[in-house]
C-alpha cells in the first residue's frame, strides 16, 4: 500500500548555506517520519517546456539495488517528478508503493547538519574537534526549542561516534588538495595553482603567490609584502630546524627579519634537502633572483653554527653588504663537543683546561659586540 505524502519538497535546513538539502516528504499518519528522495536520471522536460527531475525513494532504491545485485525479483522504485524551476513536486503520489520503512525526522534533521558541517570545512578549514563543536551549536540553534530529548536524538544521527564523526571532518579536509607528494609534482600543469594559495585559488594579483621559488629539492614560501620587510630588515637572522620537518626533505630552514627595531617576522620558509655549501648557494641565489639582486638593507645576519651556510651568504649578491655572525651560544656549544669528543678536558692539565673554559668565554664576549666575527 502506498502512503500519501502531504507535504511537498519540505527542507529542513536553512537555504543560506547553499548546500544542497534532502527532499523529503511527511506521512499524514506519523506525522514525525518521512521518505527521503533522491535524484534519478538526468534532468528532462525540454519539449514540453519544462524543466524536471525524477527522483525516487532513496531507501527503496538501496533495497532496490541490493536485490538486483542478487539476483532476486524486486518491484518497480517509488519515484516522484520534481520540477526544478518551480521548486516543488510536480505529484505528491508516489507512482509505485514503498517497500521500506519511513525515516525518522530526527534522522534526517541530523543527517542534513551533519553534511552541512562537513562542508563548511571547505571554507573554515576548521580542525576536526571544532567542526563538532560547531555541529552541536548548529543542534541547539536550529532544534534548541524542542526539547532535551529531541536534541539529544538529532545529534545521536548526526555524529554517532565522536571518533566517526572526526575522521569524517579529516577526511573532507584531506579531500581539498590533491596529494604532492615531490616538488616536481607541483610543477605539474594542473597542480601549479597550488603555488599561489594554500587552496588554489587564482587571485587577481599573479605576484600574490606564496611559493615563491623552487626547484627540484627545495621550495621557498613566503609573499611579496615578506620580500619588502626582508628588503627593508635592519638585521636578519637564519636558523634551520633538522628535527622538524616536511617529509622527504632534510630540515625546514626559515630567515627571519627584524623589523622596526622591534619585531621579528619570518619572512622565507624553505624546505631543503641538504645542508651542504651548495644547498644554501641554490636557495640564497634564488632569494637574491627574488630581490633582483639588489643589496638588502641589513647590516647583520645572524646564524648558529652553520658554516656551510655562512659561506654560501658571503657569495650572494643581495647579502654584499652583510656581515655574517654566530651565535655564541651554539659556537661554544659546538667546541665543547669537539673538546669532549676529543677527550681534551680529561686529559689535559689543569691549565690547559682552563685556558679552553677561558677562551670559550671570551668568545661569547666576542660575539655579543657588533664586531666581525669570522668563523
Ligand atoms: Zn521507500
Amino acid at each position: 500500500m502506498a502512503r500519501r505524502s502531504i507535504h511537498q519538497n519540505v527542507k529542513l535546513h536553512s537555504q543560506r548555506t547553499g548546500n544542497k538539502s534532502i527532499k523529503i516528504t511527511l506521512i499524514e499518519d506519523q506525522p514525525e517520519y518521512c521518505f527521503t528522495w533522491s535524484k534519478y536520471g538526468s534532468e528532462y522536460g525540454k519539449s514540453v517546456g519544462k524543466q524536471l527531475q525524477k527522483y525516487c525513494c532513496t531507501q527503496c532504491r538501496s533495497i532496490y539495488d541490493k536485490k538486483k545485485k542478487n539476483a532476486e525479483d524486486t518491484e518497480p522504485i517509488p519515484c516522484l517528478i520534481f520540477n526544478v524551476q518551480d521548486d516543488r513536486f510536480e505529484s505528491e503520489i508516489e507512482n509505485h508503493g514503498h517497500y521500506c520503512n519511513p525515516q525518522h525526522l530526527n534522522q534526517i534533521r541530523g543527517k542534513e547538519l551533519r553534511r552541512n558541517e562537513l562542508a563548511k570545512i571547505k571554507h573554515t578549514r576548521d580542525k576536526p574537534a571544532a567542526v563538532h563543536v560547531k555541529l552541536a551549536e548548529s543542534i541547539t540553534q536550529r532544534f534548541g526549542e524542542r526539547g532535551e530529548e529531541v536534541l539529544l536524538d538529532i545529534a545521536q544521527h548526526a555524529a554517532p561516534s565522536k571518533t566517526g564523526f572526526a575522521k569524517a571532518a579529516t577526511r573532507v579536509a584531506n579531500s581539498l588538495h590533491p596529494k604532492i607528494n615531490t616538488i616536481s609534482e607541483l610543477d605539474d600543469e594542473r597542480n601549479s595553482n597550488l603555488k599561489l594559495t594554500v587552496g588554489g585559488e587564482v587571485r587577481q594579483n599573479l605576484d600574490e603567490k606564496y611559493v615563491l621559488w623552487n626547484d627540484e629539492n627545495n621550495i621557498i614560501f613566503g609573499s611579496p609584502f615578506f620580500i619588502t620587510l626582508f628588503l627593508m630588515a635592519v638585521e636578519i637572522f637564519l636558523d634551520g630546524t633538522f628535527k622538524y620537518r616536511a617529509v622527504g626533505f632534510d630540515q625546514c630552514y626559515r630567515i627571519f627579519a627584524l623589523v622596526n627595531e622591534t619585531v621579528v617576522v619570518p619572512v622565507f620558509t624553505i624546505l631543503m634537502k641538504g645542508k651542504s655549501t651548495e644547498s644554501y648557494t641554490n636557495v640564497f641565489t634564488a632569494i637574491s633572483n627574488l630581490v633582483n639582486n639588489v643589496p638588502i638593507a641589513a647590516i647583520y645576519a645572524h646564524f648558529d653554527c652553520e658554516i656551510a651556510a655562512v659561506n654560501a651568504l658571503r657569495l650572494i649578491p643581495c647579502f654584499q653588504n652583510v656581515i655574517a655572525k654566530m651565535c655564541t651560544f651554539h659556537v661554544r656549544n659546538n667546541m665543547h663537543k669537539r673538546y669532549q669528543k676529543l677527550g681534551l678536558t680529561a686529559t689535559f692539565p689543569d691549565a690547559v683546561a682552563k685556558f679552553i673554559n677561558k677562551f670559550s668565554t671570551r668568545v661569547g664576549g666576542k660575539s655579543s659586540t657588533h664586531s666581525n666575527w669570522s668563523p
